[in-house]
């Protein structure tokens, strides 16, 4: 679902060189929104769309992210934090640091990004935000306690915006994906895979393109009443949490 607007908007969208990100900033680029991206290596995103390095876990490599974006197109209007990682390991073997590392990209760095973005929303007066989650956020998942732990944060975390900044005319939505088909996924062992095909009603795993119609839509006009809300992306995966 991509629509085609009169104004374009900035858009930012972290992670947006490969995955799941590069779908979402591909569909803004067809709405005609000016999109930027952020990646670690520099890899450019979708053809359209402008490159800034940036790492989640450095407010200053942030801060330095979003001044370069609002030199070229002004405040961003639309935050996607996508940026996102996994370390899995059962409970009793996961290393502390590999609990603090995937907060620290997931959700303490969805923070950093937001809280950053807020400057330029209250200068514009509106502001729409978008967390990626997941559905392991409400549903758990083994061996991901981190990973479920970062995600269930963002819900918290949007929901608070969504209180402290709605009056604003900031809105704050979560769109939680199932299992979507990308590299991150393709690393998974394949009785891994296997067993999740086999709980989803869809019977099929997603396309980042489905995730991405989501967050359009939260993005949207349309969707200006719309905020602390969840969209499940999932084939049903999630259904009932
Ligand atoms: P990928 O591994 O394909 O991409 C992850 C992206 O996050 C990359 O662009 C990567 O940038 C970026 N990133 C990671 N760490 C940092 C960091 N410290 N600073 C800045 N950018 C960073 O993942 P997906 O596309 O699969 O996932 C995207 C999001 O969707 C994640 O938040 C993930 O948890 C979530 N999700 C994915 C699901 C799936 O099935 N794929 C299911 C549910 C949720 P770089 O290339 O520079 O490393």
């Amino acid at each position: 679902m991509s629509e085609q607007r009169s104004a374009a908007r900035t858009v930012l969208v972290t992670g947006g060189n490969r995955g799941i990100g590069r779908a979402i900033a591909e569909t803004f680029v067809a709405a005609g929104d000016n999109v930027v991206v952020t990646s670690r290596s520099g890899d450019d995103g979708p053809e359209g769309a402008h490159t800034v390095r940036a790492d989640v876990t450095d407010s200053a490599s942030v801060d330095a992210a979003f001044k370069e974006v609002e030199a070229m197109f002004g405040p961003v209007e639309v935050l996607v934090a996508n940026a996102g990682i996994t370390k899995d390991a059962l409970l009793v073997r996961m290393k502390e640091a590999d609990f603090q590392d995937v907060v620290d990209t997931n959700l303490t760095g969805a923070f950093r990004v937001v809280q950053r973005a807020t400057k330029g929303f209250m200068r514009l007066k509106r502001g729409r935000v978008i967390f990626i989650s997941s559905v392991v956020g409400y549903t758990g998942a083994p061996g991901q306690t981190n990973y479920a732990a970062s995600k269930a944060g963002l819900i918290g975390m949007a929901r608070a915006i969504t209180r402290e900044l709605g009056s604003r005319g900031v809105t704050a939505n979560v769109v939680a994906p199932g299992y979507i088909t990308t590299a991150m996924t393709e690393q998974l062992p394949e009785d891994v895979t296997d067993n999740y095909l086999s709980m989803i009603p869809a019977h099929r795993f997603g396309r980042t393109q489905e995730v991405a119609a989501a967050v359009q839509y939260l993005a949207s006009d349309a969707a200006g009443y719309v905020s602390g809300a969840i969209i499940p992306v999932d084939g049903g995966l999630g259904v009932g949490h």
